[in-house]
């Protein structure tokens, strides 16, 4: 199944890096009252290595988002599918995104969930492309920054397909 899509991150890198994030986080988080906020659909595998790498009492939250941009454009205009199921209010939200293209999907969520009066609320993003930056969002942790591919695999999608693929990959053209 993986043989028409080529890595560009391996899964020992990704490993390796998430090891730190989740280092860095548990010591910038010590003492406080940490949420992740697992940006479906895309999020889901990175945030559960990371949550495993996170050596705190936290909880996790899921918020669904969908896009109203079609195929590989984001519009920035984001539909709530799923929302949190409590409140934050006081607490420190870490948003876990997989990807930060244009930064508009980010942007947009980082307003709605102030809106819940968080004490703070953060980004912790696998990729950057800045590349395609339209809006300047802070990304307070990174997992790395990429050229301006489309990729694909550890819970990035194309088509809902190649979610399962433990890297991170670009589709061959002909496939
Ligand atoms: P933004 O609003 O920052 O332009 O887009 C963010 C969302 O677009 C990501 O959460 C992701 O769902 C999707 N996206 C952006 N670039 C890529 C990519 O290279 N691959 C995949 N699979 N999705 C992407």
């Amino acid at each position: 199944m993986a043989t028409n899509v080529s890595t560009m991150i391996d899964a020992d890198r990704i490993a390796q890096r998430v090891r730190e994030l989740g280092a860095e986080i548990t010591r910038d988080y010590a003492g406080r009252n940490l949420v992740l906020v697992c940006v479906l659909k895309g999020s889901f595998v990175f945030t559960s290595d990371l949550a495993r790498n996170i050596d705190l009492p936290m909880r996790v939250e899921f918020l669904g988002v969908r896009s109203y941009g079609e195929g590989t454009k984001s519009s920035g205009v984001v539909q709530i599918t799923h929302d949190l199921t409590k409140p934050v209010e006081g607490d420190d939200v870490l948003i876990v995104e997989d990807i930060v293209d244009t930064g508009l999907t980010i942007a947009h969520l980082l307003d709605l969930l102030r809106t819940r009066k968080p004490a703070s609320v953060k980004v912790c993003a696998l990729l950057h492309k800045p590349a395609r930056t339209r809006i300047q969002v802070p990304i307070d942790y990174l997992g790395f920054t990429i050229e301006d591919k489309f990729v694909v695999g550890y819970g990035l999608d194309w088509a809902e397909r190649y979610r399962n693929l433990p890297f991170i990959g670009l589709v061959e053209s002909g496939s």
